[in-house]
């Protein structure tokens, strides 16, 4: 395991001890003998962990604020280490803001694992490109809390009795809904394809079969894949933690613990999940806004050329008969005629009106794009010479027939089509087909339709190739 953990606590001799454990399992350790310090060097080194034990000089709530970086991506995880089980201590550390609390004296194998699983789920943020800068820009420096929302939880047990009783302990912790499931009972698989965002496991003697096996389904059916995974372990299978946190489990303790730490510690895996899932959302959204022309809804020019290509290359590529492909570039006619009468906006709600009529006008597997200001293309993958010319004479009319009423009672505005198109069989065997060229015949095309009178269609009528 490669990782940078930084160390910090007043003795020498604590730090050592725990730097021979981390360092023999590969991680590079850095030390600081003082809040103060650390917080510098966290600064400079940038550590993935920060496991704080005795710190002399500040409590640790103050130091888990200090160790926020000013702007950007969010603080290292903070990991407390305590010098013994008090519950309270415990709790007090969570609420200061660290995401685990590991007490004296530890099991190496059960912190090793609990560190492998904060690294591995540490890396949503690196999953996402999260540098700090595009973190900025997308409105991610905010604190986790910001994204709160009521959330779901399904706690699991191998009985509905075991279950409820789990759900009644958190249920005083919690706002959030949480529903009760009994791992003998057939509804439970249906009821967790409602998308839980944390999943309470308990495993126990009785269930650790079909606990462990429910645990690596939970992981990959596509419900429950990105809802934190909380397992509760019975006295008899605390053996059982690192494993199951290597299986994927976001955190792993006794059923004995205190029903406010559990609290926090569910808290803490929904915060994650909302945060998981804003960050998802924010970059669904940007890749589509690179696809996507804002004012018309319409496919882009890059996304449209892109397209074409691989309509060409799955043409190639068919297997027994070619199959012929078209491209259909359409351009209003004296446009700008529309802007120097009624306005500009005027001129983009026609540009919205007209192209929703088109795209509402083809079948279902053709593309249509904006791939300039009042020009469109069209790639229709499977189709004929006659068909073409029969949906390009189809947009033309809808085009004419669209007339666009103007807001504030102004219009009704009318608008015709200028149509070029151009066909290509490449066949299994044939020649490759160049993108730029088969737009640029069905832009002669248009050019012929202009030129010919407008509100027309011209066919290139190059051989198939
Ligand atoms: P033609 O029949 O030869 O195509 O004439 P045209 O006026 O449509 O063509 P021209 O290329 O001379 O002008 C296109 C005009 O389209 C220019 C501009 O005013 C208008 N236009 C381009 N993009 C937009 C847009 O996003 N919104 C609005 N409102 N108008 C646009
Ligand atoms: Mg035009
Ligand atoms: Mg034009």
């Amino acid at each position: 395991m490669t990782g940078r953990i930084l160390i910090v606590d007043a003795l020498a001799t604590n730090r050592i001890v725990l730097k021979v454990t981390l360092s023999a399992a590969f991680y590079r350790v850095i030390q600081a003998g003082s809040g103060h310090d650390a917080i510098g060097m966290a600064r400079r080194a940038r550590p993935d962990i920060v496991i704080a034990g005795d710190l002399p000089d500040m409590p640790l709530a103050e130091f888990a604020t200090a160790l926020q970086p000013a702007t950007g991506t969010p603080a290292p995880p903070l990991v407390a280490l305590l010098p013994d089980d008090h519950g309270g201590r415990r709790i007090g550390a969570l609420r200061a803001g660290a995401v685990d609390v590991v007490t004296k004296p530890y099991d190496e194998n059960v912190l090793l694992a609990r560190l492998r699983s904060i690294m591995r789920h540490r890396q949503i943020d690196s999953d996402f490109g999260m540098t700090a800068d595009t973190a900025d820009a997308l409105g991610f420096a905010e604190e986790p809390a910001a994204f709160q929302k009521r959330q779901s939880v399904a706690v699991l047990a191998a009985t509905r009795p075991q279950a409820e009783a789990l759900r009644t302990r958190l249920a005083a912790g919690t706002a959030h809904d949480i529903i009760a499931l009994g791992l003998d009972e057939p509804g439970t698989a249906k009821a967790l394809r409602r998308r839980p965002d944390a999943i309470i496991l308990h495993v126990g003697p009785r269930n650790t079969r079909p606990g462990l096996s429910l645990l690596a389904e939970l992981q990959a059916a596509p419900s429950t894949r990105r809802a934190r995974v909380l397992a509760l372990l019975d006295p008899g299978v605390m053996h059982l933690a690192a494993p199951i946190l290597d299986m994927g489990a976001h955190d792993a303790v006794p059923d004995a613990t205190d029903d406010r730490e559990l609290a926090l510690r569910l808290a803490f895996q929904l915060s994650q999940k909302s945060r998981g899932d804003a960050l998802r959302g924010k970059l669904e959204d940007g890749l589509q806004a690179a696809v996507i022309d804002p004012l018309t809804g319409l496919y882009n020019r890059r996304y449209a050329l892109s397209y074409v290509k691989r309509m060409l290359a799955s043409a190639q590529d068919a297997q027994g008969t070619a199959r012929t492909c078209a491209v259909l570039v359409a351009d209003l006619d004296h446009f700008k005629s529309v802007n120097d009468t009624y306005g500009h906006a005027a001129g983009d709600a026609v540009l919205a009106q007209v192209s929703a009529r088109m795209r509402a006008a083809l079948p279902f597997d053709a593309m249509i794009a904006r791939i300039g200001g009042e020009e469109f293309l069209i790639a229709v993958p499977d189709t004929s010479l006659r068909d073409v010319r029969n949906l390009a004479d189809h947009l033309r009319r809808v085009v004419r027939d669209t007339s666009v009423p103007l807001a504030g009672g102004g219009g009704p505005v009318r608008v015709t089509v200028s149509i070029g198109a151009s066909l290509a069989t490449p066949g299994p065997a044939g020649p490759k087909t160049d993108v730029g060229k088969l737009v640029a015949e069905a832009d002669k095309a248009l050019y012929g339709s202009k030129t010919g009178g407008r509100d027309t269609v011209t066919v290139c009528r190059r051989p198939a190739a």
